[in-house]
């Protein structure tokens, strides 16, 4: 699916455009000791700044591109049911089928 991969790479990259802007603004020295943020890539450190709902956003559109990779890509997580084209074409990083996302609120 070349064109979701581009779609979701296109929110991605758009998110951590916005996360580098919001990180400019909100520079400031950063203890170097944290030990959960060390281990974490380069993008990572500049989301620190940014909200939870951001945050959770680019991590599921991550997440999708890496199941896009596996070829897990379009099947709901909790029942295995594939997730219709509509709502992946509304929601390029759903992992979960409307029925499931509706009774789980996810
Ligand atoms: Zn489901």
């Amino acid at each position: 699916m070349p064109e979701t991969r581009e779609l979701i790479e296109q929110r991605l990259k758009s998110l951590l455009e916005r996360a580098r802007r919001i990180d400019d603004h909100r520079r400031r020295p950063a203890p170097a000791d944290s030990e959960e943020q060390a281990a974490d890539a380069e993008t990572d450190e500049v989301l620190t700044g940014l909200d939870e709902s951001t945050r959770q956003e680019i991590a599921r559109l991550r997440a999708a591109l890496e199941r896009l990779d596996s070829g897990d890509y379009g099947r709901c997580v909790r029942c295995g049911a594939k997730i219709p084209a509509a709502r992946l074409a509304a929601i390029p990083e759903a992992t979960s089928c409307v029925k499931c996302a509706a009774g789980a609120g996810g």
